[in-house]
């Protein structure tokens, strides 16, 4: 069956060969969707081909779905009392993070899978399609391996963190061991990605480094939590490790900057940095220096971190606003970054975009811009979430009002 999405006032495609401008914007426009769930066809409204069903947008703007790159969704317990105290003054350390590691120890596999779906729901319904999902809750052998075997059940794009923190108990080279050795075999076969918290208190350089290179060797993709709370080499190891993002980058030096631009040249895919707003916004924290990563070169993304911790927003939209506002992108590279960033934080070339043959992963907004989605903060804006070209949640086609249970990262193919 194929599905056509017509009257759209304005697409986003993020595909500068399919319209104007870096986002590849079509006015008046239609999308055709194959049998397949991907993108069959893309233009003026006016020459689009039919189709078996149609779903009218009534002028309003259609994108991409965001793509949510990072993300801690296997956790329990709640951390509402520390970010009250935050507010009230206390500063932000990470220490938080064994909280939730006892509380997630103590879950059964049924809590934990009902936090997940909870927190994907939330995020399906403000129009992000593909999420990627961090361990780094369990810290043993058994927890982590049972973290990403529940993180697998909702996207492929899982990431072993084992190492998140140090364990309160642990000496640090033995657990930089045991997350390089025993618990790396654990994880391996549920995780495509390896991740590390590098930073003062959690894993210096040299651990992080012990860390991705020996999940490199198992087969996963690099990517790293560096320069979060303060500055170090943590930006620059990725770039040498070539990890496929590096995530928070707050605490940035001239050559930080420098050797993520430089790792985009030449038709790499390079490092992203991958901003988190969410996470400044949530701890009172400066903003990364957005402006001086664009005007470099880099390649930006922008993800939610949720967390319930440091960021436990889920909203894809709330981080354009903040990146927008706090970070003076534009609405365009923010929108760009939450799309197309994401996906290239994921090395995924198949979502991110609405060209032919992407999946037809996206979002129908209730306005009639994509600008809207920082003018209007605070607004739930997302109408129609398709996911392989399957409605997802919001008006669905043929009028039957109900949230289906479409996986966001496959299900469908
Ligand atoms: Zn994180």
């Amino acid at each position: 069956m194929t599905l056509v999405i017509d009257h759209i006032g304005e697409l986003v495609t993020n595909d500068a060969t399919e319209g104007d401008g870096p986002l590849g914007i079509v006015r008046d426009a239609a999308l055709v969707i194959g049998g397949d769930g991907r993108v069959a066809w893309v233009g003026a409204r006016s020459s689009a081909p039919a189709a078996d069903r149609s779903l009218d947008a009534r002028g309003t703007a259609v994108i991409p779905g965001f793509v949510d790159s990072h993300a801690h969704l296997v956790f329990a317990g709640d951390r509402a009392a520390e970010f009250a105290a935050r507010m009230a003054g206390s500063p932000y350390t990470g220490g938080g993070i064994r909280t939730t590691v006892a509380a997630t120890r103590a879950a059964s596999d049924d809590d934990l899978r009902a936090t997940v779906g909870r927190l994907r729901r939330e995020m399906l319904w403000q129009g992000t399609t593909t999420i990627e999902i961090k361990s780094g809750y369990g810290l043993t052998v058994a927890d982590e391996r049972r973290s990403l075997r529940i993180a697998g059940e909702f996207t492929d794009e899982t990431t072993y963190l084992g190492a998140h923190v140090i364990p309160a108990d642990a000496d640090p080279d033995d657990y930089t061991a045991l997350v390089c050795g025993p618990m790396l075999s654990a994880a391996a076969p549920y995780a495509r990605w390896i991740d590390v918290f590098c930073e003062r208190g959690a894993f210096d350089e040299d651990r992080s480094r012990a860390v991705l290179t020996a999940g490199i060797r198992a087969g996963l993709g690099a990517r790293i939590h560096a320069n979060q709370l303060t500055p170090g080499g943590g930006v620059r190891l990725a770039v040498e490790l070539g990890a496929a993002s590096a995530d928070h980058c707050t605490h940035l030096a001239p050559p930080d900057i420098d050797a993520l631009a430089a790792s985009v040249g030449g038709g790499a895919p390079g490092t992203v940095a991958t901003l988190l707003p969410g996470a400044e916004f949530s701890t009172r924290s400066r903003y990364p220096d957005a402006r001086a990563l664009l005007d470099a070169g880099a390649t930006v993304a922008l993800a939610t971190d949720c967390n319930p911790g440091s960021s436990y927003t889920s909203s894809m939209p709330f981080c354009i606003a903040l990146a927008v506002r706090e970070m003076r992108m534009t609405p365009a590279e923010a929108l760009w970054s939450a799309t197309a960033g994401g996906a290239k934080a994921l090395r995924r070339t198949d979502i991110g975009h609405l060209g032919v043959g992407a999946r037809a992963d996206l979002a129908i907004l209730d306005a009639p811009s994509f600008v809207h989605l920082a003018y209007r903060p605070g607004v739930p804006l997302v109408r129609t979430v398709l996911v392989s070209g399957v409605p997802a949640g919001g008006t669905p086609i043929d009028g039957a009002a109900q949230l289906t249970e479409a996986t966001i990262n496959g299900g469908h193919h």
